[in-house]
């Protein structure tokens, strides 16, 4: 009986109404309301009691009041964390992903999604440059993305240790940019290379992985009985935006016979304007690359896609896995994708992103990244014009990194103040920003998510950091 209620297909037609209603709703407050909150802070107890005693009056205050306490990307003055503002296609693909709930693992448990991975997938790979071999799949995250890359350049160059495990006398080692997304070092580790196999190469006064030293770690390395398999390169760095020099870092990798893996999370999109493209030059060369479609790509989470320059590579990582699911083992086949993923059961994540392009069509991509581009530069072009405040360099990607330097302010206190303001920020709720700490310095850091974030957020963002510090003098 309760059963049946819940699988009643009127309820769910009432319901889906009612929420589609809500979210075009509050789709519509992101684009003309100016006083509404990005986050109603609340302290994680109090978040914690307010659901403990929540009884919800109907279904749609139950999906309300979560709108309502979550943070709402899609409000322009979002510029926090590299989480895309989803395009509504690509959420509506998400709850077609969740009501269909097909596996993914193999063929017959997702045909329409499989065939249409492989489309998204030919499409980025095309506009990353790779040719007709490459191939790649998509996967939950650029976190898991990257062990998997790195999973595959191991099984490439050292194919036993997957059936034998890590040998004594075999220490095998990564280089990475010193300023690499943790989750690099993370599934480092997990493959059991240690702190001593991740070789973190130093960073120039532009956060870039100093390609000049290269070399020098690579020695370094080899006189310490490491056997260095891969070079990753950053593209962008998370804390800066920063991209590595990748034609560089690719030929480097050529010349020592390395696995050049590019984790290109965030920043790999650029791929699809013209205009911004040439931060990536080089990536083509990669044999790996890692893209997250759940960053610069507006599609709902978690959607990243895992490419490989010779397709053939993307078959071998898991190789010797869950043999009773196919019958022929080491045959290709692209359609049974669970031989190559981590994930057994995944979402039907090509969902997310075929709507966009399939029915908006590729421009909106390109559209996108220049937008937040611009905006990133325009921003920046703001801090310099202001002598309260300074940039940390001047931004490549969307992501700005400044801080507030007021008029007649010790030094010592300036991180001290930079943290405050970002807490009020925090609890004001207006504006969501996040901080990064560079060369032990506190940077407010933005990225420029929204496509729909203006001059004049950017301009009331350092307004309102004003009014917050004149206010704390106030209040001293
Ligand atoms: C976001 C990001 C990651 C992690 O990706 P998830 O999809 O959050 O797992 C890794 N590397 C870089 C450079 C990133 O920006």
């Amino acid at each position: 009986m309760h059963l049946s209620k819940l699988y009643d297909a009127e309820r769910f037609r009432k319901h889906g109404i009612e929420l589609v209603n809500l979210l075009a709703d509050y789709l519509v407050d992101t684009q003309t309301s100016n006083s509404s909150k990005v986050i109603n802070w609340e302290d994680p107890n109090n978040e914690y009691q307010f659901w403990n005693n929540f009884k919800a009056s109907d279904t749609k205050d139950f999906f309300s009041k979560i709108i309502q306490r979550s943070i709402q990307i899609h409000r322009p003055n979002y510029m926090g964390h590299q989480v895309a503002v989803p395009a509504p296609i690509s959420a509506l693909g998400s709850l077609v992903s969740g009501f269909l709930n097909n596996g993914m693992a193999v063929y017959e448990m997702g045909a329409a999604s499989t065939a249409i991975e492989k489309i998204c997938i030919e499409f980025i790979c095309k506009h990353l440059g790779f040719n007709q071999e490459a191939s790649g799949f998509l996967t939950s995250g650029g976190t898991l993305a990257n062990l998997t890359a790195l999973l595959s350049a191991r099984s490439k160059l050292h194919p036993s240790i997957w059936n034998n495990g890590h040998q004594e006398d075999q220490k095998l080692a990564i280089m990475v940019s010193e300023q690499a997304h943790y989750c690099v070092d993370r599934a480092a580790r997990i493959m059991g290379l240690g702190k001593t196999g991740i070789i973190k190469v130093p960073v120039n006064d532009q956060f870039q992985m100093e390609p000049n030293l290269l070399y020098n770690c690579y020695q370094d390395a080899i006189e310490n009985g490491l056997t260095v398999f891969a070079v990753v390169g950053s593209a962008c760095s998370t804390s800066t935006g920063s991209y590595d020099d990748l034609k560089r870092v690719g030929d480097f990798a050529k010349k020592n016979k390395l696995w050049f893996h590019v984790d290109g999370a965030h920043g790999a999109a650029v791929c699809f304007s013209e205009k911004y493209k040439h931060l990536v030059h080089g990536i083509e060369f990669a044999d790996s690359v890692a893209l997250d479609c759940h960053k610069m790509m507006m599609t709902s989470s978690v959607t990243t896609a895992l490419l490989f320059k010779s397709g053939k590579e993307s078959y071998r990582t898991f190789s010797q896995e869950a043999e009773y699911l196919w019958a022929e083992q080491e045959s290709e086949e692209w359609y049974n994708l669970g031989k190559r993923t981590f994930e057994c059961t995944k979402l039907m994540m090509s969902l997310h992103f075929f709507g966009i392009i399939h029915l908006h069509g590729k421009q909106v991509l390109e559209e996108y990244v220049d937008t937040v581009h611009d905006n990133a530069i325009s921003f920046s072009q703001m801090i310099l014009r202001d002598d309260q405040f300074e940039l940390a360099i001047p931004p490549k990607s969307n992501i700005v990194c400044f801080r507030f330097i007021g008029t007649k302010i010790e030094k010592e206190d300036l991180n001290k103040i930079n943290k405050n303001i970002r807490k009020k920020l925090l609890k004001n709720g207006t504006f969501y920003i996040v901080e990064t700490m560079l060369n032990n310095i506190v940077y407010l850091r933005t990225t420029l998510m929204n496509p729909f974030t203006t001059k004049s957020n950017l301009q009331n963002l350092l307004t309102t950091i004003k009014q917050i510090q004149n206010q704390n003098l106030l209040s001293n």
